[in-house]
């Protein structure tokens, strides 16, 4: 850990530039990777800041800012979602964008890394603005996207009808249909069955596998989950579905907690409606972070970087972490977790069903024949065994923590691109 990193943990705003560069530099030192390759990965390619405006409905003109991030494209076009949120800032999305490209690395797709990211909050925007605040982007950052250059992809509060208007907006531009250049679109218009619930579903996948490993099973493992979003929510209802007992959940508005198991069919009925926090107020959480501190199997923090720090670290107390959202573990909570005998399933492998699934919307987009939700869950299920497998084995072999065992398979294979290409 570098002495700014040591400076930045010590606060509340860990910035996950440095997170991620920190974590490039402990797996390519295991490798002993050549310091050109290091320092070409430790930085965006490109980085676009644009400011466009919209229109609003009171009929004043409002000026957005928002952000394109494309890390690095040595094994193909750049992937990664849209984030619509008031705290996106361009450390965070360059960051991002180099999560995405050891995640492709991690279960061998053939993109590298790019993420976006608008600074807004969608949720005080009517359905009009939120239209031209997303066409508005698309327009903005046409230039750079592609199905064969960089492919967004929905994130924190964008969803499927919004990457339906940016396709719009971008085969207006171009004068053709080009459904490949956006993925997690709704299924009329080239969307994949089975993408909705890809990050979830290959989360489940992977800890499944864990508790295997552990001689364990779902059935009546103990889950606490952070976030109620895509993720988040999706992750309680596949896991319930498959017997565990999902015991706390929380959003931004809250977290409830019942030992003996919640409702989760009463717990998703009022996200749709009223809100989670209308249950039962026995059972409300005083302080929505002791989320991350209850004695469960399995934690899955789903919503947003920087929940598990030095600050909490040592109160961690799940066996399993499952990391759905991207970055919730700083670089110095990593090492408390893995000397407490936590098990991490790190970003890069537990949420890249999201990714893989979207590659095979990629790939169907391409070839204009879809395939049944069974195929894509079967062929989803094959990935991320496959990739825990390989991350599991070789962080057996190094004695070493999962994140780094999966930084060191993608950084094998990104740099192995690379020198093929000749960069280095
Ligand atoms: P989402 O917008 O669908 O849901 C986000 C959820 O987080 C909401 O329930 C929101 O209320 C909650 N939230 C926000 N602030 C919170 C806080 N302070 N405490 C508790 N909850 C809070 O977003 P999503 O797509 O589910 O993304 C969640 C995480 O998963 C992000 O880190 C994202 O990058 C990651 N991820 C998503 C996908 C995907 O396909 N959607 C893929 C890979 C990774």
């Amino acid at each position: 850990m570098t002495m700014l990193q040591e400076e930045l943990e010590t606060t509340e705003n860990v910035n996950p530039y440095q997170t991620v560069q920190t974590q490039i530099e402990t797996a390519a030192a295991i490798l002993g990777l050549e310091r050109d390759i290091v320092e070409i990965l430790k930085r965006p390619k490109r980085v676009l800041c644009v400011n466009f405006s919209v229109k609003m409905d009171d009929g004043s003109v409002r000026v957005f800012e928002g952000f394109r991030s494309q890390h690095n494209d040595a094994i193909g076009p750049t992937k990664g979602g849209i984030r619509f949120h008031p705290d996106v800032n361009m450390d965070e999305v360059k960051a991002l964008s180099m999560w995405m490209t050891f995640k492709c690395g991690v279960v061998n797709l053939p993109y590298g890394g790019g993420k976006g990211g608008v600074i807004c909050d969608p949720h005080t925007l009517s359905k009009g603005e939120l239209e031209r605040v997303s066409r508005g982007f698309m327009e903005a950052i046409a230039d750079i996207v592609g199905p064969e250059k960089d492919i967004p992809a929905p994130d924190v509060y964008t969803t499927p009808q919004i990457m339906g208007w940016m396709m719009d907006t971008f085969s207006r531009i171009k004068g053709s249909f080009s459904p490949g250049v956006i993925t997690g679109k709704p299924l009329i218009v080239g969307g994949s069955k089975g993408r909705n619930e890809a990050t979830a579903r290959g989360c489940v996948f992977t800890i499944a596998e864990a508790l295997k490993d552990a001689g364990k099973q779902l059935q009546n493992a103990t889950v606490a989950i952070q976030g109620f979003g895509n993720a988040g929510r999706i992750a309680a209802t596949l896991l319930a579905a498959q017997g565990c007992k999902i015991v706390a959940v929380s959003d931004s508005k809250g977290a409830l907690y019942n030992p003996q198991g919640l409702d989760l069919a009463q717990v998703t009925q009022l996200k749709d409606t009223t809100g989670i926090m209308n249950y039962d107020a026995r059972y409300h959480l005083q302080n929505p972070q002791d989320i991350l501190e209850l004695d469960v199997d399995i934690l899955i923090p789903a919503a947003l970087e920087n929940v598990i720090t030095r600050k909490n670290a040592d109160k961690i107390k799940a066996r399993i972490v499952a990391e759905a959202a991207n970055g919730p573990t700083t670089p110095e909570a990593d090492k408390v977790l893995f000397q407490k005998g936590i098990l991490v399933i790190p970003d890069i492998l537990a949420n890249a069903g999201g990714v893989t699934v979207s590659y095979f919307e990629w790939v169907q987009n391409l070839m204009n024949y879809y395939w049944s939700e069974e195929e894509v869950n079967q062929k989803l299920r094959d990935v991320m065994v496959h990739s825990y497998r390989a991350v599991h084995d070789l962080a057996a072999e190094y004695k070493t923590d999962f994140r780094t065992a999966a930084y060191m398979i993608s950084l094998k294979r990104v740099t192995e691109a690379m020198k093929a290409r000749g960069w280095v």
